[in-house]
């Protein structure tokens, strides 16, 4: 990420320094701690909470409803997202509380932290996903397209009551993902907060930590006039880090949530990754 040595993306990367991060759970509403260390090569990203590890895995997934929710840990993806959109393999996550910390929705105060931290590249080369053919899931109205690819590329289409449709595409760069997607917020209709609530969901949920949409618009200012897709390209983006090994494709979404995420995300883990030649 520094201008001055520019980083093989090729290489795995960790942290040089460990930082901690406190905050409210948007679902949980209660405050949690994370404290994030460096970790060794092909240690991939391990959270460890009252002395248990738990990878960042598919298998440990336990809830998609409304966020992604690992044995223990709600709300992983904007963590997930912030070190997977800037090239970081290896981290030690130790979790106090039963969330990750919200902050302000999106991925940004974590990525700011993982670049004040100081990311490292370290001395193995990293595994990719590769397809060789194309992967199609479908659920409803969404859907994910996955075709063969030599590099990491979402295009995704949401289409909204009120907001309407919006259309992003990201191709995997660092610099680009810290500009154009970690800063993008979650977002929530104001009109489903309290059956939200009553069904344990969102008690953490403010203005301060989403884009909260109403009947008759936004009633806070997006930071983007299509912030909701690119909130979407950031949870995949998180979801995907699930794999264990950064993907190489290409990607249309339409509309897809958590759940249909984290079936691609169960087809690939059978597959085999390789290192590039
Ligand atoms: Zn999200």
């Amino acid at each position: 990420m520094t201008k001055s040595k520019v980083q093989n993306p090729n290489f795995q990367k960790t942290i040089k320094h460990p930082f901690s991060i406190v905050g409210i759970g948007i679902h949980s509403g209660k405050p949690s701690q994370i404290k994030v260390n460096p970790a060794p090569e092909n240690f991939g990203l391990i959270f460890v909470k009252e002395g248990k590890e738990i990878r960042a895995s598919i298998e440990n997934v336990v809830d998609t409803r409304l966020g992604t929710s690992l044995k223990g840990i709600k709300t992983v993806e904007h963590f997930l997202a912030a070190a997977k959109g800037l090239g970081i393999d290896n981290l030690l996550v130790e979790v106090k509380g039963e969330e990750i910390p919200i902050l302000d929705g999106s991925a940004l105060p974590f990525a700011q932290k993982f670049l004040e931290a100081q990311i490292v590249e370290q001395d193995e080369v990293k595994s990719f996903l590769k397809v060789s053919e194309k992967i199609e899931v479908t659920g409803e109205d969404k859907k994910i397209v996955l075709s063969p690819a030599d590099n990491f590329e979402i295009e995704f289409v949401v289409d909204y009551p009120v907001i309407g449709k919006q259309e992003k595409t990201f191709r995997e760069d660092p610099e680009i993902f810290l500009k154009e997607i970690a800063p993008a917020r979650t977002f929530g209709f104001v009109e489903d907060l309290e059956k939200l609530k009553a069904e344990g969901f969102a008690r953490g949920a403010g203005l301060d930590c989403a884009l909260a949409i109403s009947r008759g618009g936004y009633l806070n200012p997006p930071r983007f006039p299509d912030e909701v897709v690119r909130h979407k390209i950031l949870d995949l983006i998180g979801d995907l880090a699930l794999l264990g090994f950064p993907l190489k494709g290409k990607i249309k979404a339409l509309k897809s949530s958590h759940r249909l995420n984290l079936e691609l995300v169960k087809i690939l883990s059978k597959m085999t990754p390789s290192q590039p030649h």
